[in-house]
């Protein structure tokens, strides 16, 4: 989910690449799972996301669907896949287990991954991680450079596989704001999770 957030709020020198190093561990969440609970319902889903989850599953993307795994949400005008709620009250991700562990750690998504940083975008396309302040339930963390915290074997590969994907994203967006029919714009939208998700 794309939030606005005024630039100016946060200071350059807290913008960070993904070498920096930043106050992030946790002690593995000792027991919390605050993020999977209530946040799980925002949690979208990009094209590196559903291919991790489609290998470390062995699911088709249909597959994923037909299970309740994801589901399709439009998010800011758009239908994207989503994480799956457990029903309840407690608005549980689908692979929340009752120890609190994540089902699918080695392969979760990359919005699991960053928290508590998140993504600022630039017009250019080009992004910047920067830490959400008060949003972890234990943040004095210690330091940890921002490419071990997310855990990808090759970040540079994840990172332009996620500028890829933003950018053919935005163009979707501005596609879609035009004044379009619904077959069109049912077209187009299939065109892109077909193209993004599917194949
Ligand atoms: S709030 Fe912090 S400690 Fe709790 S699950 Fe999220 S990252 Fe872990
Ligand atoms: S995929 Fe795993 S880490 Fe992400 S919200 Fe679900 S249970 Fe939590």
């Amino acid at each position: 989910m794309i939030r606005e957030i005024d630039a100016d709020l946060i200071s350059p020198d807290k913008l960070m690449t993904s070498s920096d190093m930043a106050r992030l561990g946790c002690r593995h969440c000792d027991g919390c799972s605050e993020c999977c609970t209530d946040r799980a319902e925002a949690i979208t889903l990009d094209a590196w996301d559903i291919r991790m989850l489609k290998e470390g599953l062995n699911y088709s993307f249909e597959g994923l669907l037909g299970s309740s795994l994801i589901t399709l949400r439009v998010v800011d005008g758009v239908i994207l896949p989503c994480l799956s709620v457990k029903e309840g009250e407690k608005q549980e991700c689908v692979f929340l287990q009752e120890d609190g562990k994540c089902a699918v750690h080695s392969f979760r998504p990359g919005i699991c991954r960053m928290f508590p940083l998140a993504r600022i975008w630039r017009e250019d396309g080009s992004f910047s991680y920067f830490l959400q302040a008060g949003e972890c339930r234990q943040p004095d963390g210690v330091k940890i450079r921002i490419s071990k915290w997310l855990e990808y074997p090759n970040i540079r590969a994840y990172e332009e596989s996620v500028r890829e994907f933003h950018d053919a994203l935005t163009a979707l967006r501005g596609e879609m704001k035009k004044d379009l029919s619904h077959e069109e714009q049912v077209r187009l939208q299939r065109q892109f999770l077909e193209q993004w998700f599917i194949h």
